[in-house]
Formats: C-alpha cells, sequence, structure tokens
C-alpha cells in the first residue's frame, strides 16, 4: 500500500501552476489509494469583479475511488467587498472545503475514453485528457458560490446615521435631535452663558 506515503513535493505540470495536479499516477493505483499536497500563496483571480486580499492556502486531498478521484480541500483565503451597513471596505475570511467526485476523460490503463454513465450529471468535474486535474477551476466556483452577499467591516458594524449619513461610531450624536423641552431650556440658558464668556473682560 502506497497510501500511507507522504507526497510532499509536488508534482510540476508543463503549465507550472500549482493547482494544476497531474494525476495519471495515482489513477494507475488501486482505489483507496491517496495523496495529500499543501498548497501555499497561490494567487488567484476569482473573475466577475472578485479580489481577493490573500493568496490561497490549505491542504489537498486526493482519493482514488473506483470511478475516478475524490477531491477534498481545506483552502483558506479572504475576498475583499464593501461593508453592506457602512459602506467601508469590508474583508471576508473564506474557507474553501470541496469534497467533489472528478471522473477521468481517458482511461489511464486502455487510453480509451470514459463516457459518463447513463443518468451521470454532465456537469461532473473531469479531469483532463493528459490526467490532469484542474483545481483552480473547482476553486474559482467554490468562492463564486461562497461570495458574502451583505458582508460587514465588522461583525457588529452600527451601519450609517439616517440623519446625516455618517458611520455610527459610539457617541455619534446630533445637537438638534430630539429636543425634550427642558434640554431646550438648558441649552438656551448654555448658549447665554458661552455668549458671556465671549464678551471681552475688563
Ligand atoms: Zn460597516
Ligand atoms: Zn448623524
Amino acid at each position: 500500500m502506497s497510501a500511507g506515503d507522504p507526497h510532499p513535493s509536488h508534482p510540476v505540470d508543463a503549465h507550472g501552476d500549482p493547482l494544476t495536479f497531474n494525476v495519471a499516477g495515482l489513477l494507475a493505483e488501486p482505489a483507496g489509494a491517496a495523496r495529500e499536497y499543501r498548497v501555499e500563496d497561490v494567487a488567484v483571480d476569482p473573475g466577475d469583479g472578485m479580489v481577493l486580499t490573500r493568496p490561497v492556502s490549505g491542504g489537498v486531498r486526493l482519493l482514488r475511488t473506483n470511478r475516478g478521484l475524490v477531491v477534498a480541500t481545506d483552502l483558506r483565503t479572504a475576498i475583499a467587498g464593501e461593508c453592506a451597513r457602512c459602506l467601508r471596505p469590508a474583508v471576508t475570511e473564506l474557507r474553501i472545503r470541496l469534497e467533489e467526485e472528478v471522473l477521468p476523460s481517458i482511461d489511464v490503463l486502455t487510453g480509451a475514453p470514459v463516457e459518463l454513465a447513463e443518468g451521470e450529471d454532465p456537469e461532473t468535474p473531469r479531469l483532463s485528457d493528459h490526467h490532469e486535474l484542474d483545481l483552480r477551476t473547482l476553486v474559482v466556483e467554490a468562492i463564486s458560490l461562497q461570495e458574502p452577499i451583505a458582508p460587514l467591516c465588522e461583525p457588529d458594524c452600527p451601519g450609517l446615521c439616517e440623519e446625516c449619513g455618517a458611520r455610527l461610531e459610539p457617541g455619534h450624536a446630533h445637537g438638534d435631535a430630539p429636543i425634550d423641552p427642558r434640554l431646550e431650556a438648558l441649552r438656551a440658558f448654555r448658549s447665554a452663558a458661552d455668549a458671556d464668556a465671549d464678551e471681552p473682560t475688563g
């Protein structure tokens, strides 16, 4: 059994993409064989105007099944956005936990095309004709699905003041609202005192 062998080094593919994995070797092994990889600080452009504030890092596990592979990931990154309450920049942490079966396009032993079984979802991810797993596409899809609808700059963002549009920082208040008659009298008294203080003395 080679399932327990560590495979810390990433196989280098022709494109040099650290999110492309050549799995021909794993496909030649029996079901149950597995590979584990580390993904370190890989830049990903999720498209659609989304911007990641951190590259993607974490772990990838590929498990040989009877039909293909199960790709399991625990990757982390963060996405930039605008706070839904106060419009300040908001950064949302994302954890990409895929567990997805990917089927071969070509039988690694015979070289024959692998047809999808009857009733198989045509959207099922497939390996390339060269037995490569394109994890980048799966990661981008996962990021799109997790894009927060209403990101917040902080969990208890107070939002904007309906009156002046400024962010409701602690202590935000307006001098002219709401007016209690007793406070109004006090304010008039203070204004008079201020005016007296402004009088030139002597
Ligand atoms: Zn906010
Ligand atoms: Zn205000």
